[in-house]
């Protein structure tokens, strides 16, 4: 499989290129020349395969000859290594818990997918790689527990300084090694904005920088694996069915889409927001234009001007009529989160971490208006990641997974930057 950049069709890479640059050199978006369709018979019997089988079958023609068949399976069978348990809710929905990766968020199928494509992409080069990743809370943990002392690997993750949870900080910030956290003194879309800029800055050639954004495609490929396995659990409920993506960036909700146009049969996506809802108002009215990025509770969406959204237009071919037919989009503020999640609380004891809790209100805002659908949100972080919000809502205390208590007795090593300038300065020294 080839792929162009968004910018300019005639820049193309193959899937490992792609993997190892990240963006085009043009700044462009990877996506790739064409999207295969997966044959009815395979969807028609899918719970005859097992979760591997259909993760493989899925990124297979993605992947092409760049990675031979033994190591895909090997990559595929390691990314999965942990439960995607899809569980009822009510009558009318499901939900998929995506939490049950090692840094307790759903980054971790993406991440674990990219970092283990990387390391056997380089494993015979000399040369040492450099992923550069900005991060709104749980990419950049999922990002460096999959590198983590990595040989020929160095991981810079930069954050937005006192808008991460506690944990959050505290998975950047405490692995030391390979591992470096820059503490950025201003919003996500800052951090975003720096490590674009570091792609295209030409002294920065010889440097073998590589993203781990969601921009990656083997992060936003890889992705698709569990609406696949989803399907497999809820094949038999036979009712047209619509999933609510808790949005930021918009990397997890393009996957679905892109499964989607593969022939997998998920009628209808809601893409629920926070406040920052640049692409609620975008369907409504036709005009995409970002606000300033505001802070919320649900802080891994604190995005205002989501980068993979270029991805979903161009999977609709740029036809806003195409894309509202299969995606609507809400926004919630923080107070309906919070009833939200004390609601859902007093009703099932369960409780929901602020973003599953955006995604619980779009598909119920959905299905007020479309009653035969039957609904599955994505809970996307164990509600220990949010533990003050809870606290807050709940009045409880989240009890802390056994593996995650010595991460607060490690120090924060983090160095604080400002400016692009400070970012090169680390970089070039
Ligand atoms: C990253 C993240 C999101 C947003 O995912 P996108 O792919 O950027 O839209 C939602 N919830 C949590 C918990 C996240 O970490």
């Amino acid at each position: 499989m080839k792929y162009y950049s968004l910018n300019n069709p005639d820049i193309q890479a193959s899937f490992k290129e792609a993997v190892l640059l990240g963006l085009a050199k043009d700044k462009g978006l990877f996506f790739p020349q064409s999207i295969p369709s997966l044959d009815k018979d395979f969807i028609d019997n899918i719970e005859q395969y097992s979760n591997e089988q259909i993760a493989l079958k899925v990124i297979q023609p993605f992947v092409g000859k760049d990675i031979d068949q033994d190591t895909l399976e090997q990559i595929v069978a390691q990314t999965l290594s942990f439960p995607l348990p899809v569980k009822p809710v009510d009558p009318k929905c499901h939900t998929l818990e995506l939490f049950h990766g090692p840094t307790l968020a759903f980054k971790d199928v993406g991440a674990g997918f990219m970092s283990r494509c990387l390391k056997h992409f380089v494993k015979d080069s000399k040369q040492k790689i450099r992923v550069l990743v900005a991060t709104s809370g749980d990419t950049g943990g999922a990002i460096a527990h999959g590198f983590y002392k990595q040989k020929g690997v160095e991981v810079i993750i930069l954050y937005p300084k006192a808008k991460v949870s506690d944990l959050q900080e505290k998975q950047l910030t405490t692995l030391g090694h390979n591992i470096t956290a820059l503490e950025v003194e201003g919003d996500f879309d800052l951090c975003q904005t720096m490590v674009k800029k570091a792609f295209l800055d030409p002294e920065f050639q010889d440097l073998n920088l590589t993203s781990a954004n969601s921009i990656n495609i083997s992060r936003w490929l890889s992705q698709m694996f569990y609406y696949f396995i989803m399907y497999k659990e809820l094949k038999q409920v036979n009712k047209p069915l619509v999933v609510s993506v808790p949005s930021g960036n918009f990397g997890n909700i393009c996957a679905g889409l892109l499964a989607k146009k593969m022939g997998l049969p998920i009628d209808h996506f809601v893409a629920s927001t926070n406040a920052n809802n640049t692409i609620t108002r975008y369907l409504e009215d036709g005009q995409y234009k970002p606000n300033p990025t505001q802070p919320t509770i649900s802080n891994a969406m604190d995005v205002s001007d989501p980068s993979n959204w270029i991805r979903v237009m161009e999977l609709f071919e740029k036809q806003d009529i195409e894309v509202k037919s299969s995606v609507s989009a809400y926004s919630f503020s923080d107070l309906q989160t919070k009833q939200k999640i004390k609601e859902h609380y007093q009703k099932t004891g369960q409780i929901l971490d602020p973003h599953s809790a955006v995604a619980f209100l779009g598909l119920e805002k959905f299905q007020k208006s479309n009653k035969d659908y039957h609904g599955v949100f994505l809970q996307t972080a164990h509600p220990i990641k949010f533990d003050n919000v809870i606290n807050e809502c709940l009045n409880i205390e989240v009890e802390i997974p056994q593996e995650l208590q010595k991460l607060y007795e490690n120090p924060k090593i983090a160095t604080p930057i400002s400016s692009y300038q400070d970012l090169k300065d680390i970089l070039l020294k």
